[in-house]
């Protein structure tokens, strides 16, 4: 029978494994990095494909309609 600490770890395990999916999915959508941000151009730094978190979600936005179109 399960006990509470079992449960715990149980519980988790499911939080974790749902953080790694979500950051998956984050990935995928980032382009690779290419020393310019994706969005508004401006230079960025080494391993950054945008500026700031404002211009990765426009550009995320933008691709998601591409997307659909
Ligand atoms: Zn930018």
């Amino acid at each position: 029978m399960a006990d509470i600490a079992d449960i715990a770890a149980e519980r988790e395990q499911l939080d974790t494994a749902r953080a790694i999916e979500a950051a998956r999915k984050r990935l995928t959508l980032a382009p690779v990095p290419c020393g310019h941000c994706y969005n508004c151009d401006e230079p960025v730094g080494e391993g950054a494909a945008f500026c700031d978190a404002d211009c990765r979600d426009d550009w995320q936005v933008r691709k998601r309609l591409q997307g659909m179109a």
